[in-house]
This record gives C-alpha cells, sequence and structure tokens, in this order.
C-alpha cells in the first residue's frame, strides 16, 4: 500500500500527541494515491509557527510564509543526498498552518498570509482537486479528507481548478502553467471550464515573475511529454508570453528535406529527446535549434533556405533564456549546441584531422550533447532511423582520436617553455604561438613532441602577430567554407 516514510508518520505523531490536527496534504497525497513516490512531504496543522517550533525545537527552520521545516538527521541525509541523486532522501518535512486565500493585489502573492482554524478553508484556497486532498495515514483505515472531487479526477485523468477556475487563476495566475505542467507530468486532461478560463486570461500571467514561470517550464519540458506541453500552452495562449518566438514558426514550411513545419519540428525534437531521455540542456536545445528559421527563410517550396539559422538562432536563444532568468552556465550551453547543430560530416571525405578539428571546436565536453541534439533532431525530421551509418562512423572516429591533443593545455610544451626558449615576456603573443602550434598538431598528432615543436616556435617565432592569427583562423575559416558547401550539399538549409 502506501509507502511513508517513519520520519514523516513521527512528524505527525508528534503534532497529534500535541493535540493539533496535522494531515499529510497536497502533491504528497496526489503522488501516494497514485502510486507514485512523492517529491516533498508536505503537512498542514491547525498549531500556528511557534507552536510547531516548540514541539521541534531540535531541528527546524522556519521561511518568511511562516512554514516550518523539520530536519531529521541532517549529517546523515547530507550524506545520502551526495550518494544518490534522489532527493527523496532528503528527510524533510514541510509544516504548513492552515491558511485563508489572502487578497492578492499583484496576481502574484498574497499581501499577507492569514492563519485559520479550517482544515477545509486550507484545500479551498488550493490549485487543482486533485492537488486539494488531505490525508491521515495514522489512522485505520486511513482518513483522505476530498471535499472536491480530488480523487475522482484523479481516477479520470483531470485536472479542475477548485472552485471558479478564473478566482483562482486571479489570485495566482502561474496555476495557469501549473495545469499545463501537471497535465503533461501525469498525462492528465485539463478540465474544459478550467482550459477555458485558461485561454481568456492567459494575459495575466505577465504579472508573474519569470523565474516561477521557468520552474514550471523546466517541470514542462522534463516531463515525459513535453511536446504536448508546448502545444497546450500554445492552445492556451500562454505561450505567446513565454517563448513567442516559438509560435513565429506555426505554418512556416520548410523544404524537400522536411515533412513538417518549423513550429512542428521544434516540438517533435523535443518529444524525442524526452524519449531518450536526454538532459535538460539538450531538451532546450531541440526546442529551440530552428528557432531563427522563420527570419531566415529565403524563397519557398521545396527550394527554400534557412542559411545562417544556427548562428542567428544561438543568439535568439540566449535572449529566450535570459528573458527566462536560466542560468548563465545553461544559457551558454544550449546557445553554444545551437550554433554548432548544423555540423556536417560525411564519412567518404572526413580526416582524423577534420574529427580533431570538430572536437576542438564543439569542446569535447559537448560532443555527446551535439550528437544528441542531431540524434532528436533527425528523429524530428521524420527520420525513421536514429543513429544513421553516419553517426556510427563518427562515434568510431571520435573514439579514435580521443587521445590526441585537441587543446593548448594537451600540448607537450607551455607558456613557460615558450617563454624561455624565445626571451619572450607574459603576454598574449604567447597564446597566440600556442595556438599556432596547435593549429599544426591539429592536423598531425605525431607532431606533438616537446623536440619538433620547440623547434618550430622559433621559425614561427619570425612571423608577426597577424600572421599568427592568420594560421590558426585559416584552419578554423577553411573549415567553415568546407561546412557551408557540405551543408548545400547536404541540408540545403
Ligand atoms: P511537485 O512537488 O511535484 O512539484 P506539488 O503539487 O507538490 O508538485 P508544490 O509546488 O510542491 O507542488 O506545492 C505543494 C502543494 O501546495 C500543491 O499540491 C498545492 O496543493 C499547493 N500549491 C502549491 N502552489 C500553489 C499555487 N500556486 N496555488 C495554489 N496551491 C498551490
Ligand atoms: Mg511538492
Amino acid at each position: 500500500m502506501m509507502k511513508i516514510p517513519l520520519f514523516v508518520k513521527k512528524v505527525l505523531r508528534e503534532l497529534k500527541k500535541a493535540n493539533f490536527e496535522a494531515y499529510l496534504v497536497g502533491g504528497c497525497v496526489r503522488d501516494l494515491l497514485l502510486g507514485k513516490v512523492p517529491q516533498d512531504w508536505d503537512i498542514c496543522t491547525n498549531a500556528r509557527p511557534s507552536q510547531v517550533q516548540k514541539i521541534f525545537s531540535h531541528s527546524f527552520y522556519e521561511n518568511k510564509f511562516g512554514t516550518v521545516t523539520v530536519v531529521f538527521s541532517q549529517k546523515q541525509s547530507k550524506k545520502l543526498i551526495t550518494q544518490s541523486k534522489n532527493l527523496n532522501h532528503k528527510k524533510e518535512v514541510q509544516i504548513t498552518t492552515y491558511r485563508l486565500e489572502a487578497k492578492y493585489t499583484d496576481k502574484r502573492h498574497p499581501d499577507k498570509v492569514k492563519f485559520t482554524d479550517s482544515l477545509e478553508k486550507d484545500l479551498a484556497r488550493r490549485d487543482f482537486t486533485i492537488n486539494a486532498m488531505a490525508l491521515d495515514p495514522l489512522i485505520k483505515p486511513v482518513e483522505i479528507v476530498d471535499l472536491f472531487g480530488g480523487q475522482k479526477d484523479l481516477k479520470k485523468g483531470i485536472i479542475r481548478a477548485v472552485g471558479q477556475p478564473e478566482d483562482r487563476f486571479s489570485e495566482d495566475a502561474l496555476r495557469m502553467i501549473r495545469a499545463v505542467r501537471f497535465a503533461c507530468q501525469l498525462n492528465f486532461k485539463i478540465e474544459r471550464g478550467t482550459f477555458r478560463a485558461i485561454k481568456e486570461k492567459a494575459y495575466w500571467i505577465q504579472a508573474i515573475a519569470k523565474e516561477r514561470i521557468r520552474d514550471e517550464l523546466i517541470k514542462i519540458i522534463m516531463s515525459p511529454q513535453p511536446d504536448r506541453g508546448i502545444e497546450l500552452l500554445r492552445k492556451a495562449k500562454l505561450l505567446r508570453y513565454i517563448i513567442p518566438e516559438l509560435e513565429q514558426g506555426v505554418g512556416i514550411s520548410q523544404n524537400k528535406h522536411h515533412l513538417y513545419t518549423v513550429y512542428e519540428h521544434s516540438i517533435l525534437s523535443l518529444k524525442y529527446a524526452a524519449q531518450r531521455n536526454y538532459n535538460l540542456v539538450v531538451r532546450l536545445a531541440a526546442l529551440l535549434h530552428d528557432i531563427a528559421k522563420p527570419q531566415v527563410k529565403e524563397g519557398e517550396g521545396p527550394e527554400a533556405t534557412f542559411y545562417n539559422h544556427d548562428t542567428l538562432g544561438a543568439k535568439f536563444a540566449i535572449r529566450i533564456l535570459e528573458r527566462l532568468r536560466f542560468p548563465k552556465k545553461i544559457i551558454e550551453k544550449v546557445a553554444h549546441l545551437i550554433r554548432h547543430h548544423m555540423f556536417v560530416y560525411d564519412p567518404e571525405t572526413v580526416t582524423e584531422a577534420g574529427v580533431r578539428r570538430l572536437l576542438r571546436r564543439v569542446g569535447p565536453e559537448n560532443i555527446n550533447d551535439l550528437i544528441n541534439l542531431r540524434i532528436a533532431d533527425r528523429l524530428g525530421s521524420g527520420c525513421p532511423k536514429a543513429v544513421p551509418y553516419r553517426l556510427r562512423h563518427l562515434f568510431y572516429l571520435i573514439e579514435r582520436v580521443s587521445r590526441d591533443p585537441i587543446s593548448v593545455k594537451m600540448l607537450k610544451v607551455d607558456g613557460y617553455d615558450v617563454m624561455k626558449t624565445l626571451n619572450l615576456k607574459p603576454g598574449p603573443r604567447i597564446g597566440l604561438l600556442l595556438e599556432a602550434l596547435l593549429a599544426e598538431v591539429l592536423e598531425d598528432p605525431q607532431k606533438n613532441t616537446k623536440k619538433y615543436l620547440l623547434g618550430r616556435l622559433k621559425e614561427l617565432n619570425q612571423l608577426s602577430d597577424k600572421e599568427l592569427k592568420e594560421k590558426t583562423k585559416v584552419v578554423e575559416e577553411k573549415k567553415e567554407e568546407v561546412d557551408l558547401e557540405m551543408k548545400k550539399k547536404y541540408w540545403v538549409k
């Protein structure tokens, strides 16, 4: 039956022993009834925060909304967290005093928290019927307080606002995105009246902090059906306030290489990225990799082209993700993948040097993500085979060159050697010389010996800074030119 950890039961028991009411509430009740493992444990009680603190005086902290968090054996739980990524090992319970829905002047947060002694009123302020149930597991049989038909909706797979949907969304407009999030996390339908209200009041979402929107969007994207989530957001008229750039791809046909419109292809790529359990960065890149196509499209019909949509797309992605307050690291990685998603690879003409240059440009730490993006992109284009011969050949060559030097750090000489040999002072020229050496080693890894490189340094030092730059640039640019030719041949994008 229901698996409730002992430490959670203990908290409930302690509260009840002190003559207070105490119930599991919200998401954890929903998940228990679904037979899932809850993300976190929420308890509601008629005890006030100060009374709760007295009972759990050994380990607690309180947030500004009066929620008291009780933490068990912190040392042990920390150890468990590092051992396993599963946060369920976190021994934490959040205890919140029954409260009323307070007035929201900004559709964002309650002006102030008002406590109540009534469980009914606390449940009535919650977002959806499936989230508005309380459960007491200590009495047998367990008591479920379900005032709004949550169990019925859970069985039927329905997301339904508690009470009047407009009222609920006017209190907190984020609930509109939460409805979509739960729909695609649980594979539920959004009840008609609730959906109608979302469509009508979608513009209210503009009042919501971007960080809160981002967190819900991440949950949608990491859910098993993120493509459905994006489509629901669009149908609900919410998408235009979150990623309007995606809507620009609706109805934009591509060319003879594509079955789908830009928008369809974007969400299909995301769908396959999720199906293959790829990480958040790859999923975001899959969704956004063609985001600039509507802007760069030239011509119509089977011969239409989309030159530079990779470079411009990376810029658009940065703008979108910055607007949604994504962390810088994620933004950079997504943009990098989009910038390079058109890499071409032809087993017939490719050389090991070519693969080393690809690794150098993309970074060995990103190559897996980039290939995963390519796989999602292909599947999202309607290609039946995710990993064709060409990609398998690439895996093989990557493996083969995986020990070859592809960065300055991997050269057998370092900046110190350069300065000593040429009697130079620290400065940008040292870096230029190393880059020029690397350009040669990328072509032929055999040259990565101290003896050869030190000898070469003396020759390279005859060149001006500008000439040195040319040496490294030639490698890059030559590649870019080839890229463009190949793109025309293989992708006609
Ligand atoms: P999960 O933890 O899986 O993301 P959850 O349903 O537990 O989902 P939480 O954000 O943890 O969601 O919130 C816990 C409970 O608090 C919810 O189940 C719901 O009853 C209530 N709740 C949370 N956010 C809101 C909100 N914006 N409006 C109304 N009720 C909310
Ligand atoms: Mg929760």
